[in-house]
């Protein structure tokens, strides 16, 4: 009995304690309390001037928190493919911190060709552990912009052509980062499709292909991952710049899909103080400088959203309840992030981080060609029958985390293309002790060079400088000539993040390949007819010597373990997996906003006349054969499709409806590989006042199979993945009648087909 009241006098004393500790918790500290009940207790504390603090940056990745209440700052880093090594407070120059250095993961490019949202998740919760290590509340990515031209600079930092694909791509990547209590902003939102005078493009486009086409990944963000963070981009929409355009920002991103996050500019994206009050911006970062590199010195309080929107309130002329209605939004931000006590602590540079960089990088790399030659495949390359293995190309040597524009990385380490192939060789041949056979040699040279003195980024230098000064003839000769010598040739060459080629603030200016490299793959093709072409790009190139080689492999920027996942692949410890995020166009003009001619080079309105159109929707509707096609991407491995079942006939016109096709699929050799199985869908007789493409994916699944196993691919189909925009009544739309299903290995190779009507 005693021990019985003891106990109670215990617990009423510790219980009291508890509630009186409770009661002396402001609301907004106390996180038993609903979020927006908490939001609006910090509101009523605030002082005006602390809320204009808090809606613009105090440093170039910074802004203010509440100091007198206790609530931290938020500290933004780049994204979208490391967390970017700390800058200097008011400069883009290097910090000096030598604890920063970062797992450099695979471009956001290599990601989407893995067609795999659980590498997705994985990269995610990956990155987002390095932020948040770094004590970084907001990672400025992913990016979801479409690819719309082969020229367009950044490509390599987004996902693909394909609003489906990219969709359920980015969806696992916001969850990932958002596990670790690090708020994804998603970019830029929206239609920053070049990089040309990106301030001032001015893109006009009809309702159909902004909402089925350009949207689309931004709104699964939204709504499917739950962003907490969007970036609205440089360029101008029907006259307004992205970062305070009403229809972007208002109407279409709070009001119809009832975003609760920040809307952060970009970079010096601000441009006039009464649309960044009105139009929905809440953070405005890098005004005074062109978001690289020019910078007006600590001109945090003359940005639009300091004194300038200060003095308007206080005049009457805006109302304070614009400014309220922007800090509730911040303040979310710090209570999903800094303020969320149960995230947790990161970690940074780890081995389970490379090692996630290694699986992504090797599940995204494409084979796009291994033609058979008297019976066998260049690729895998058997290095215990080979004696001697020749490389040529300055991307072998070339480090790929560094240039690029914003995205650039201190990496941790970066294994290059030459050194994770001569790990490998070194590798192999140890385990095979006790065999007679020498290791095969591995030689190097350039065959090419950009002949500049490295790219510089933060004033970051690579490590090795590819600095080469003799003439491309030259280097030529001496290339073909090694060649003619070697056993196999591995090529290893493409774009380099330089300006130009594949970097943030300039397109390409053409499709083909810079620096002679066409010239000079022609001259080791005639050399050797062993010939692998490993081409590292986030972008197409176009390829005139595609038929005189028997192997191509799409490498990407890898990151930090480039090297092991392309020698991994060249030798078949790894089986390729990836698939094409986008098309590979023949020439310039097969491409939907080249053919229409409205691509443009220079500022000024810019109409997207390809509409829908845009890469293999665009090449299917005018029967072009791309080089290389959405989707496509070879195994060593090979896999047969069964015939598709419907479990019914026809789908009701109700979003509840679904209906299931599943197709078996079987691994018909003796090597495990992975299939990516494609469903595509067309309506068979469109309304002709809405034209269609011919089929658009609307599934995908990756299937992994021993040899000789079969697995069924499983689709649901419900009337979301029918529907069109109809823009004269702003809605989405399914017409009844007939649909096709198109089940394939890629979008120009399918392997199935069958139909059903829609109610
Ligand atoms: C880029 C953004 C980037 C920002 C901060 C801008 O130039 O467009 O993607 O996040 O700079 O570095």
């Amino acid at each position: 009995m005693k021990t019985r009241h003891a106990r109670l006098a215990f617990a009423t004393i510790f219980l009291s304690a508890l509630c009186a500790n409770a009661s002396a918790l402001a609301p907004y500290l106390d996180d038993t309390k609903p979020i927006e009940a908490r939001v609006e207790d910090a509101l009523s504390r605030m002082t005006l001037a602390e809320k204009i603090a808090m809606v613009h940056a105090q440093s170039k990745f910074s802004s203010p928190g509440i100091p007198r209440l206790g609530i931290p700052e938020n500290w933004m880093s780049d994204g979208p493919h490391g967390i970017r090594s700390e800058v200097l407070w008011d400069k883009w120059d290097q910090a000096g911190w030598t604890n920063d250095a970062c797992t450099a993961f695979p471009a956001l490019t290599a990601l989407a060709a893995t067609w795999n949202p659980d590498m997705a998740k994985l990269y995610g919760e990956s990155i987002g552990a390095e932020a948040r290590y770094r004590n970084k509340n907001v990672l400025l990515g992913p990016g979801v912009n479409i690819y719309r031209t082969p020229l367009n600079g950044r490509n390599f930092e987004y996902m693909g052509e394909d609003p489906f694909l990219a969709s359920r791509i980015v969806v696992p990547y916001i969850q990932g980062v958002q596990s670790n209590g690090v708020a994804a902003c998603v970019k830029h939102y929206a239609l920053n499709n070049q990089e040309v005078d990106r301030h001032k493009i001015d893109v006009r486009l009809g309702d159909r292909a902004l909402y089925e086409i350009y949207l689309p990944a931004f709104r699964a963000a939204v709504q499917e991952g739950h962003a907490w963070a969007i970036m609205g981009s440089y360029n101008l929409y029907n006259g307004e710049h992205a970062c305070h355009n009403a229809t972007l920002l208002q109407k279409i991103l709070r009001d119809e899909w009832h975003f609760d996050g920040v809307v952060v500019s970009d970079w010096g994206g601000t441009h006039d103080t009464r649309q960044a009050i009105l139009n929905g911006l809440d953070m405005e970062f890098g005004t005074k400088t062109d978001g690289l590199t020019r910078n007006t010195p600590n001109a945090y309080d003359t940005y639009h959203l300091a004194q300038p929107y200060l003095a308007l309130i206080k005049s009457g002329e805006v109302p304070a309840s614009t400014l309220d209605a922007k800090v509730r939004n911040i303040l979310r931000l710090a209570f999903r992030t800094t303020m969320n006590r149960d995230r947790p602590f990161g970690s940074f540079a780890t081995p389970e981080h490379f090692a996630a960089a290694r699986r992504i990088a090797e599940e995204g790399i494409v084979l796009l060609k291994n033609d058979e030659r008297d019976g066998t495949r260049l690729l895998p390359i058997d290095p215990s029958k080979t004696k001697k293995i020749l490389v040529v190309g300055e991307n072998a040597i070339r480090m790929m985390t560094i240039g690029g524009g914003s995205s650039s990385l201190k990496a941790a380490r970066e294994i290059s293309p030459l050194d994770g192939l001569k790990a490998k060789v070194a590798g192999a041949s140890s385990s095979r002790q006790g065999e007679q056979d020498a290791p095969p040699t591995i030689t190097f040279v350039r065959g090419y060079t950009a002949g500049d003195k490295t790219p510089n980024q933060d004033s970051l230098a690579p490590t090795q400088n590819p600095a080469e000064t003799r003439p491309a003839a030259e280097l030529i000769a001496e290339a073909a000539a090694s060649a003619r010598d070697a056993d196999i040739v591995i090529y290893i060459g493409g774009l380099n993040k330089n300006k130009q080629q594949d970097c943030e603030g300039s397109d390409r200016t053409t499709l083909d390949l810079p620096y002679d490299q066409n010239a000079l793959i022609t001259a080791l093709a005639r050399a050797n007819k062993n010939l692998v072409i490993v081409l590292i790009s986030g972008n197409a190139v176009s390829m005139p010597w595609v038929n005189e080689v028997p192997a191509i492999v799409q490498a990407w920027y890898l990151g930090s373990e480039a090297g092991n996942a392309i020698a991994s692949i060249l030798t078949g410890d790894t089986n390729p997996s990836g698939k094409l995020p986008f098309t590979f166009p023949a020439k310039l003009t097969d491409n939907g906003a080249h053919a229409t001619n409205s691509y443009k080079p220079a500022g000024g309105i810019e109409e997207y006349k390809e509409g829908i159109f845009v890469g293999y929707r665009y090449a299917e509707k005018n029967a072009i054969k791309p080089l290389f096609a959405f989707g496509h991407g070879l195994s060593y491995t090979t896999f047969e499709y069964g015939a598709p079942t419907l479990d019914k006939p026809a789908l009701a016109n109700n979003p509840g409806d679904t209906l299931t096709v599943t197709i078996p699929i079987k691994n018909t050799s003796a090597r495990r590989g992975a299939e990516v199985v494609q469903l595509y869908i067309g309506e068979l007789a469109p309304n002709p006042a809405f034209p269609r493409p011919v089929k658009e994916l609307k599934g995908f699944v990756k299937l992994d199979l021993a040899p000789g196993e079969q697995k069924t691919a499983t689709f649901a189909i419900t009337r979301d993945q029918l529907q069109y925009f109809d823009d004269k009544r702003h809605q989405w739309t399914a017409t009844p009648g007939k649909f096709e299903l198109l089940i394939g290995s890629a979008s120009d190779d399918i392997r199935a087909k069958t139909s059903f009507d829609l109610k």
